[in-house]
């Protein structure tokens, strides 16, 4: 497989340590919150990465953390910790909120279809281990002790910054850094950063933790580190985040790791680009606060918003707006409706099955090329094979793309193109239709806000609507 990787800068053929196997860590969500969708972009097409693997027979074992201690609400170790800015805001222990957004986050990965990692770990159980780690730091001569907190010291690592580009080391030391947030003055390098907190700006801190620097809390970046290191040994074949990560969060994991470890860590570094709405970038608090479940509030399917984000490449920032939404969502109910008209009559043809593999895996292994990935899909559909055939080679590619096709049935309540001369509306139905009317009226009026709340009105009935080139259409569920 070829695979782009954020350190070389270039699509290299993809080398394990260990033939035959991939060690893959991802670093995994901070949880004050929801995960807004351009977060599970990433999660997604991590996913889709680790099943392409085994696809191509790998042995995959991936590792995920789940940060609930230590990330500041600037990545450059400034401000409140976002933990604790969530339960203040919940009026809740940070324990409560850790548990209850792990959980929405894992319901929200389910509802795409994103696997679980074979390991997950909460960075407050793994304290002893960044302990263990800090201290080797500090043996090693990585890591000093100033104005109660312990810091890395860039200055000694060689290569610091290749990661983000950043060339040289002193240059380096300015990015990432504003001059408008708190500098801790005791840093002996602009981007020294933190690996165990014990300021006293923290004290209220509820989670803390004895260490030989007192009574103090770890730095964002150090679980990472030893998370990968504990579960997947020295070497790392791939580890994954979305660009943001990038730095100083990456940079600082490989500048940690290799001095603890004396030698390269990882080889290949996957970065997921960000998904923007129109105002830019997407955020939490500002604007429109886009979720899986307002998703669903509004009646998409999330396997639609799946099936969005397959048809773009992961190295290249995508745009959200609900008229391209609607636009996956209608090709992905039309691609389900014909998957699910096919039946499986004949006998499977192995070797077409294999040849439509073949096809899937030669886009895939092209740096994930997914839209590719996702137009074989129709190649299949399109094909003289018989249906037992096609849906066979069907389910061996939503093995990876994760489409929900395997199981695709005709529904009981077939979407109903309502602007068809054809269509006969059951009686019963008439309200959907006048609702759909007047939605339709608000649209034309610019009135967005009254198009939106009939669709949600209807979605609560359990009404889904689905606007498609050819007109809008109604799904019972
Ligand atoms: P966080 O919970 O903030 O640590 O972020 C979880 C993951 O989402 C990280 O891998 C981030 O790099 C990634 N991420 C953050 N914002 C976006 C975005 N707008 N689009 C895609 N991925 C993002
Ligand atoms: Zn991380």
């Amino acid at each position: 497989m070829k695979l782009y990787n954020t350190l070389t800068k270039t699509i290299d053929e993809f080398v394990p340590h260990e033939a035959g196997k991939v060690k893959m860590y991802t670093c995994g969500p901070t949880v004050y919150h929801y995960a807004h969708i351009g977060n599970l972009r990433t999660y997604m097409m991590e996913d889709v990465l680790e099943k392409y693997l085994r696809f191509a027979g790998y042995d995959v074992k991936r590792v995920m953390n789940i940060t609930d201690v230590g990330h500041l609400t600037s990545d450059a170790d400034t401000g409140e910790d976002k933990m604790l800015k969530g339960a203040k805001r919940e009026h809740k222990t940070v324990m409560e909120i850790a548990k209850f957004y792990t959980d929405a986050f894992f319901a929200d990965c389910d509802a795409l279809n994103i696997k679980k990692p074979d390991v997950i770990r909460p960075a407050t159980g793994c304290i002893d281990e960044f302990i263990k780690t800090i201290e080797g730091l500090i043996e090693k001569g990585y890591a000093y002790e100033a104005g109660g907190n312990i810091y890395f010291d860039t200055s000694k690592s060689s290569g610091y910054g290749e990661l983000a580009g950043h060339n040289d080391a002193t240059e380096n030391l300015m990015v990432g850094v504003r001059d408008d947030v708190e500098e801790d003055s005791n840093k002996r390098n602009k981007s020294d950063f933190v690996l165990w907190f014990t300021k006293s700006k923290f004290e209220d801190q509820e989670l803390k933790w004895n260490s030989p620097w007192g009574m103090g809390y770890p730095g964002w970046h150090i679980e990472c580190s030893c998370i990968s290191m504990k579960y997947l040994g020295e070497y790392l074949d791939i580890h994954c985040g979305g660009v943001d990560n990038i730095f100083p969060h990456h940079t600082n994991e490989i500048a940690q790791s290799e001095a603890y470890l004396g030698h390269k860590w990882c080889s290949v570094w996957f970065h997921v680009q960000h998904l923007n709405d129109e105002t830019g970038k997407m955020s939490k608090s500002k604007g429109e606060f886009l979720t899986v479940s307002l998703l669903k509030s509004k009646g998409y399917d999330p396997l639609a918003y799946r099936y969005f984000c397959l048809q773009s490449h992961y190295r290249k920032p995508l745009t959200f707006s609900y008229s391209s939404l609607d636009n996956a969502a209608a090709a992905y109910s039309k691609l389900y409706a014909k998957v699910a008209s096919t039946e499986r009559e004949g006998e499977v043809n192995e070797e077409e099955v294999k040849a439509f593999a073949d096809k899937f895996n030669a886009v895939m292994g092209q740096d994930l090329n997914t839209s590719l990935g996702v137009t074989v899909l129709y190649d299949i559909l399109k094909s003289k094979s018989n249906g037992a055939t096609k849906r066979a080679a069907i389910d061996k590619i939503d093995e990876v793309l994760s489409l929900g096709l395997k199981d695709a049935k005709k529904a009981e309540n077939a979407p109903t193109d309502v602007n068809s001369a054809d269509v006969e509306v059951p009686e019963e139905d008439r309200w959907i239709i006048e609702k759909i009317e007047e939605r339709k009226a608000a649209k034309k009026n610019k009135d967005y806000a009254k198009a939106d709340a009939i669709r949600a009105e209807l979605s609560e009935k359990g009404v889904v609507l689905i606007d498609t080139p050819q007109g809008t259409k109604y799904e019972k569920r």
